[in-house]
């Protein structure tokens, strides 16, 4: 049994539009209101840190997508107001993944690089990922 890419069938389908028919897969998300600042809500999210809400107070966070397009979408709930926000993540760059590679080469275990200290990436199958954010950081060597 494997872990990763699991889930070849199951999702729900939309028919697609005209505009969506070129077949690029986006991330499908939560249809929640988007957080702004995402490059600095990632960090905080990886570096384990509370999460600030909109409404004030601070986030909760509900679960991770693994979005058909290698992206990630996180889910959270304001502590206070109950409303969710949804997080959409970018793919890894090939600067985060030399820094990936780096750590790996030098038999260190390698830190998500969004984060500020951490967390350490987990393998799944041949690839290096975040716990935190889901995102793959490149091949374990
Ligand atoms: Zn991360």
């Amino acid at each position: 049994m494997s872990t990763g890419d699991a889930g070849s069938g199951g999702n729900s389908k939309r028919s697609p539009t005209p505009a969506e028919a070129e077949n690029r897969p986006k991330p499908v998300g939560f249809g929640v209101e988007e957080l702004a600042e995402v490059k600095k809500m990632e960090r905080l999210h990886c570096s384990g840190r509370q999460v600030p809400s909109p409404m004030g107070g601070f986030l909760m966070d509900l679960g991770v997508r693994q979005e058909p397009d290698g992206t990630s979408t996180i889910l959270f709930e304001c502590k206070t107001s109950a409303l969710r926000y949804q997080l959409p993540l970018r793919i890894s760059t090939w600067r985060e993944r030399r820094k990936v590679r780096v750590q790996a080469d030098e038999g260190l275990d390698p830190l998500c690089p969004r984060g500020e200290l951490g967390p350490p990436l987990v393998r799944r199958g041949k690839d290096f990922f975040c716990p935190r954010c889901n995102i793959m950081f490149g091949r374990v060597p």
